[in-house]
């Protein structure tokens, strides 16, 4: 029997603690399967992971939830104590130096803004908070307000220096927002944390950002299904099999703010400060968490065009993109691995199914 794990959704209430014994044929090891699930960064975490033992799945599961609050301290910004947040405080400022946890992120977004021509951009931030309030009061941002919010956008204005490891927000009034990489990196780190104590069968998805190492025991990968949630029930669902990856959708179903008629989403184009609209769940397989998360992002904002090509520059890298458009539905892809083509999983085979409305707390 395969592992089928939905992108998009999970049944296990916080803290469960699910086992089913494994026997590894003529390798005279015993591997059991153990699951994990906390909510963290606005929502759920989940681990699965195959130990020889309880005391060992369980004390590895806390180290790397430990390890996960630990980033949401440093990178979140709606904490107001985070790194993130005192560093965007000192925009104007010198130069400030900041944990190699930051460092690395801001590296990494700097890499994909650059490579994506600024689609995707971390100093979104100051816009990013204009449609969350428009989203709480159900009423678009002004244009004003949205061109003021602009002129502290730009990745250029975020200079990193690796020697002294620091960041410089060159304008006052920056913001930045990790909102588009944090999760997979901290399922990158959580794959780290789970290797120190020898566990590297394991997959972890923080909401929609799945990252995984070696296959379950006697399998060649874990069967993950893509389904471009709350699109028309035609709406293809992909399923891959993969090991030593990492997979995001980004096209959000729940964080979206409807007006007449228009749905925009809480991803932003920075260029032009506007939300995007309409339905689009863009699928992205890579080597790292915080590569696909990112890169998740930005072909959405790029566009099936563009996004394709962006995806292609990275090695390694894949995308399955759907955009629903007046005219019908776009499905288009590149390098996305091909496993499976099912209508409808069977239903024994998802160990869980995450739905969009139960992972955002906020
Ligand atoms: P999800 O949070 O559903 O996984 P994403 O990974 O696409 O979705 O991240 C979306 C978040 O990223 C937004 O809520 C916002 O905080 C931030 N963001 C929005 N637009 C951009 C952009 N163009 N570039 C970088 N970050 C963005
Ligand atoms: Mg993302």
């Amino acid at each position: 029997m395969t592992e089928l794990i939905r992108a998009r959704a999970f049944l296990l209430p916080a803290l469960t603690v699910a086992v089913a014994l494994l026997d590894l044929p003529g390798r005279g090891a015993t591997l059991a399967r153990f699951e994990y699930v906390e909510p963290h960064m606005g929502t759920k975490f989940r681990i699965v992971l195959y130990a020889p033992d309880e005391a060992t799945a369980d004390r590895a599961a806390r180290r790397a939830f430990d390890r996960i609050e630990e980033l949401n301290h440093i990178m979140s910004d709606y904490l107001a104590t985070s790194e993130l947040a005192r560093l965007s405080r000192n925009s104007g400022g010198p130069p400030v130096k900041v944990s190699e946890d930051l460092f690395r992120v801001l590296a990494e977004s700097q890499n994909i803004a650059r490579r994506s021509d600024g689609a995707f951009d971390i100093t979104v931030g100051p816009i990013v908070k204009r449609w969350r309030r428009a989203r709480r009061r159900h009423a678009l941002p002004d244009h004003e307000s949205i061109a003021n919010a602009l002129e502290k956008v730009g990745y250029e204005n975020l200079v990193l220096n690796p020697r002294g490891r620091t960041a410089h927000l060159m304008k006052p009034g920056m913001e930045l927002d990790l909102g588009a990489v944090g999760k997979g990196y901290a399922d990158d780190e959580v794959l780290k944390v789970l290797a120190g104590f020898g566990i590297r069968r394991v997959l972890v998805a923080g909401g929609g950002d799945i990252a995984v190492g070696d296959p379950p025991p006697g399998r060649k990968g874990w069967l993950v299904a893509v389904e471009p949630l709350n699109l028309a029930p035609r709406a293809p669902v992909r399923t891959v099999l993969l090991h030593r990856a990492a997979i995001s959708t980004s096209g959000d179903s729940e964080q979206h703010l409807e007006i007449g008629g228009v749905r925009y989403s809480h991803v932003i184009d920075p260029r032009t400060g506007l939300a995007l609209t309409g339905y689009r769940s863009v699928t992205v397989v890579a080597r790292r968490g915080i590569l696909a998360d990112g890169l998740a992002t930005a072909a959405s904002v790029l566009g099936s065009e563009d996004g394709l090509k962006l995806i292609r520059r990275f090695s390694g890298a894949g995308i399955f993109y759907v955009e629903e458009r007046p005219s019908g539905m776009v499905t288009r892809e590149a390098r996305f691995p091909r496993f499976l083509r099912l209508n409808s999983p069977t239903p024994s085979a998802p160990t869980a199914t995450i739905r969009k409305s139960d992972l955002r707390a906020r």
